[in-house]
């Protein structure tokens, strides 16, 4: 485990910008010295999680700002530190003179995420529930939300624990026949070690499939609208952004060429891009549209091919399907059915009639995009989850198995049980390294 620090970190907790109340936060093992020199109070004279009202002081004396100042003593407080909250007035400049005020006063500038780090190191959070904080500030959607929401309460680390007990119940048992050869094959036999894996392995399935759903409300999908010119993607685009009755945002900072939306479909934030028209072209401006085009197409998850329903697959359509990565699943979109008279909806697996522009055949095109991506929609057992989460759980599922092949052996079997074991550690932190603590919380914002 990391050294642990507990000098006074401050940081300004609310957004950016202006607002109406603006939350600067203090957490350490000694705070008295900011506390007295903000407020010209005492420590002990602050009852604790009771909201004085006060003037927060400068240096000499006069007032910087008026609000109310909280105290959280050590340890309930959300970092389990001591933790002094002050509201103040909600604008940059104000804000800004606070928090130097702390710095003034021995703080230091807390890192991102540093708050919440030390909520772990100080055994107030595991590690799954300080990633559902972060989740919960970055949710794109109100399922996402609430299923972070699940996570911070515990639900995912609740399944974790209850995986690690069983684990570690079998692995008393495998380790007793260890330190005692006699009893070996038959004793295993009798407390039925095998069924016990096999139901710890089928549990874990459970809880492998519930965290897909919950990775899914978290990061959602990657769909790239492809095809020629023409054939009526940026309309396709317009009419599932348009008709979900969700938030539909533009994300800044796109160019012109590829744009993005995210649409929500059932609460899965879907992060659509309509590229530029593949072709070829003379055109400079047009060339780099379509290498940006290829490069959307890289990160996606899931690519809708868009074609003409009067003309079907061309051949230019069959070059642009033969360039696509392997890997990435490709649904076939046929549009412009008002001008065909095709039957709209699903006519294979990966194959759908629409027309964008009549807005026909979109309710089987989104319910087969979610089923593409593998949503099952929403239920209320759905905590967050993060790739990393999932990599632990498939790595679990490899050292069961191969414990379950190695059944007779008693000294693999200890083995794979024991890392078996340490992977599901990882999700909740037991067995962490400092790198990957690091790389987590340094997401984080300021002041969490
Ligand atoms: P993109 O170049 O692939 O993005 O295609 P657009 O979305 O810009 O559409 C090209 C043209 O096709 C426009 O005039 C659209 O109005 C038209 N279009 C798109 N979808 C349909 C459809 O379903 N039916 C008909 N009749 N026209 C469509
Ligand atoms: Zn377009």
């Amino acid at each position: 485990m990391n050294l642990y620090v507990t000098d006074t970190i401050a940081a300004i907790a609310t957004a950016p910008g202006r607002g109406g109340v603006g939350v600067i936060r203090v957490s350490g093992k000694d705070i008295a010295p900011v506390i007295a020199g903000l407020l010209g109070r005492e420590q002990s004279a602050l009852k604790p999680r009771f909201a004085h009202f006060a003037h927060f002081k400068a240096a000499d004396g006069s007032a910087l700002d008026e609000g109310i100042a909280l105290f959280f003593p050590n340890p309930a407080s959300f970092t389990g530190e001591d933790v002094l909250e002050l509201q103040g007035h909600g604008g940059p400049v104000v804000m800004n003179m606070l928090l130097k005020r702390c710095i003034e006063l021995g703080a230091r500038h807390a890192q991102p995420g540093e708050f919440t780090k030390r909520a772990f190191l100080n055994g107030k959070l595991d590690l799954a529930q300080a990633e559902a904080v972060a989740d919960i500030i970055d949710a794109q959607s109100e399922a996402a939300a609430k299923s972070a929401l699940k996570s911070l309460d515990g639900a995912f680390s609740r399944e974790v624990h209850t995986l690690v007990d069983e684990l570690i119940t079998l692995r008393m048992l495998v380790e007793a026949t260890l330190d005692f050869p006699e009893e070996d094959i038959d004793f295993l036999e009798a407390a039925d070690a095998r069924g016990k894996l096999a139901g710890i392995a089928a549990q874990l399935e459970t809880t492998l499939a519930t965290a897909t759903q919950g990775k899914l409300l978290r990061e959602g999908m990657h769909v790239v609208l492809i095809g020629q010119p023409n054939v009526g993607k940026s309309s396709l685009m317009n009419a599932l952004a348009g008709e979900d009755v969700a938030i539909v945002t533009d994300i800044a900072g796109t160019t012109r060429d590829t744009v993005r939306e995210l649409i929500q479909l059932d609460g899965v934030p879907l992060h659509v891009i309509d590229t530029a028209g593949l072709r070829d072209t003379d055109d400079t401006v047009e060339k780099i549209g379509i290498e940006r085009t290829w490069a959307a197409v890289e990160k996606a998850d899931l690519a809708l091919l868009l074609l003409d329903s009067r003309e079907g697959i061309t051949e230019h359509d069959r070059t642009i399907l033969s360039k696509l990565p392997t890997s990435l699943k490709v649904l076939r979109v046929f549009n412009k059915i008002d001008l065909t008279g095709d039957t709209p909806g699903e006519v294979a697996d990966d194959e759908i009639h629409v027309s964008a522009k009549q807005g026909i055949g979109l309710k089987e095109l989104r319910s087969k995009l979610l089923k593409q991506i593998g949503w099952q929609g929403i239920n209320d057992g759905v905590f967050i989850a993060r790739e990393r989460h999932l990599t632990a759980i498939r790595a679990a599922r490899e050292h069961l198995a191969t414990a379950d092949a190695a059944y007779l052996q008693i000294e693999i079997l200890a083995e794979e049980l024991r890392l078996a074991q340490n992977c599901l550690n990882e999700i909740t932190g037991e067995f962490t390294s400092d790198d990957l603590l690091g790389v987590i919380f340094s997401r984080f914002c300021i002041g969490k």
